[in-house]
Order: structure tokens, then sequence, then C-alpha cells
């Protein structure tokens, strides 16, 4: 997937500064990415390594030479991924990261780039080795990090690393490019709430998890407009299959943007979600107390953390939203 259109489109002051840079041989060590949930951090981080590495950077990644095309199937021995979103880092990671790089590069560009994606999300230890890292870098070295929550990442690694926060594309123009791309409209409506880049988008709606979590919770809050026990049914039924914490938070966050939309309904007679309206209009008529159930629902959202029964936790979503 090409992603350097969403960069020099969306995020025209990082391809200056980065571009400029590059061309002049004046990169600094480290950079950090931040931005608001939906923004593409980690794979804007993966494309700037690349215009790093790339064998024809035009005026960044080609994305297409051997280099690039090998950075993307993780054989590129002088390029390291680490990502917090997957598991946190540890200090071993890290301390393998410093023991490759402190030999010489083992490609000819002679240049090495880590990345570490959602950085907040490593053990003191590997933060600490981070900070080593960053502290005496290596001339031929660079590190990209992302995070969502700089408040949470150590204040001496980010004065370590020149920042840029990456900025959030109009909802309704990414929804637009995601149908342009022929991505049907309830997806690219639901979707541009939590992707702000029509090619994400895309990949997530043809992704069978994501189809079937979108069923539930479509299942779910329309069989709530009908009956308690239609939507404990659906619940159930849906339970047999989301099972793992990202799915379940999906599910959630699914459920409580469908509710949101039904309190906007019923305050403002204002659908944020047209393309499903009539499932909408139901939940905003049928439901008493939306904003009381919807905080519920992100209540419930949170106690995924802490390793709850999943069946139970929807069995209770189910019994709160169903509440005369
Ligand atoms: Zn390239």
């Amino acid at each position: 997937m090409a992603f350097a259109p969403y960069v020099y489109k969306r995020q025209p002051v990082l391809t200056r500064m980065f571009s400029l840079a590059l061309a002049a041989n004046h990169l600094g060590h480290a950079y950090l990415l931040t931005g608001e949930e939906g923004v593409p951090l980690k794979q804007t981080a993966l494309f700037l390594a690349k215009s790093i590495l790339c064998q024809h950077p035009n005026p960044l990644a080609d994305e297409t030479c051997l280099t690039c095309t090998r950075i993307d199937n993780g054989a590129y021995a002088d390029f390291v991924f680490l990502d917090g979103d997957e598991d946190t880092v540890k200090k071993e990671a890290v301390a393998q990261i410093e023991d490759s790089f402190s030999k010489t590069a083992l490609e000819k560009k002679g240049i090495m780039v880590y990345v570490i994606n959602s950085v907040e999300n490593m053990t003191a230890g590997a933060a600490n080795a981070i900070l080593k890292f960053l502290e005496e870098p290596n001339p031929d070295t660079y590190a990209i990090l992302t995070t969502r929550s700089p408040a949470k990442v150590l204040p001496t690694i980010i004065s370590r690393c020149q920042v840029f926060h990456l900025r959030l594309a109009p909802q309704n123009e990414v929804k637009q490019e995601a149908i342009a791309l022929g991505v049907n409209e309830e997806d690219a409506e639901l979707l541009s709430n939590f992707l702000n880049e029509a090619n994400l988008i895309k990949d997530e709606a043809a992704s069978p998890t994501y189809q079937f979590i979108r069923d539930a919770a479509v299942d779910f809050l329309s069989a709530l407009t009908s009956s308690r026990q239609a939507a404990r049914f659906a619940i159930e039924k849906a339970s047999l299959n989301i099972k793992d914490k990202a799915s379940l938070r999906k599910l959630f966050d699914f459920v409580c943007l469908f509710l949101s939309a039904a309190l906007a309904y019923r305050d403002k007679a204002n659908n944020p979600l047209p393309a499903y309206d009539k499932m909408i209009v139901g939940l905003a008529n049928k439901l008493s107390s939306p904003s009381e159930k919807l905080l519920q629902a992100m209540t419930m959202r949170q106690e995924i953390e802490s390793n709850i029964n999943a069946g139970l936790l929807l069995i209770h979503l189910a019994e709160c939203l169903g509440k005369e």
C-alpha cells in the first residue's frame, strides 16, 4: 500500500521539514510522532524510516525499491521495529537493538534505523535503556518513536527528540476518500470514527474479524429496540466468538459510538451516523435514559483491561442496556 500520498497531503509540515533535513543530510537522531486517536502514527513512522534508508527517495520513500520492499517484509538487517501496541516493550528487546547496532551496519547504506511504536508502553528498564541510547547516539543511527500519550513518556526521552504533532484530517473527507476506494458507505462512516486514513479503512473493512464485530454490535443494538430477551440472545451469540481483549474493546467502541449517536439524535434530532439511521432512531425512541446507559457502557469498556471474563461482561452489558 502506498503511504506517501497520505503523508504529502495530510502532513505538510512533517513532509517539508523531514524532506529538507534528509536532502541536506541533516536529520535529527531521534523523532517522536504524536497525534490523536485515529492518526496513523505507526504507518507514518515506518514511512519515515523507509525514507531514511530508501535507494531513490523522491523526496521521501518511493516505497518500491528493494530496500523499501525488504523493510516491509521485515528482511532489512539494519532496521528494527518494536511495537508497544502488540506487547510491552521490555529491556531485553532494547538491549538487542543496542547489541546489533553497536556493531557496524550490515547493509551497504551504513545507516541503522529503529522504530518504537507506542513508546509509552515499555518497562522502566526499557525506558532507561532507550534513554541511554538517545543520550549518546551513534552517528549513523536514527530513532523514530510514536505515542498517543506524551504525558506517559519520560520527559527526558521527549527532550532528546524532535517532536512532530500529526494533524487529524477532517473526518468527512476521510470517509469520502474511503468510499472512493470502494468501501461501502456504512463501513466508511463507522470506521472513519476510528481510523483517520482511507487506505487503513479499506483494509479494516475487508477484515473478517471487523465484519463479525460490526455485525455483532448492530445485531445486538437492533435487538435491543425490540426486546430484552432478543438483546440477551444476540449478545450470547456474539460472545461465542468475541473473547480476546482487542475484539472486545472494538465491540464496546462500536456500541458506545452507536449509543452516543442515539443520544445526539434524541437531544438535537441530528443523527451523526445517517448510514445507520433506522437503528439509531429506533434506539433513541426505545432506550430509557440513554446518557446513563452510555456512561455504563464506557465504564464497562475500561473493565476489559482488568482481565474480566468476556462472556460475563457482555451479559452485564445486555442487562444494563435492556433495563426499562
Ligand atoms: Zn525506496
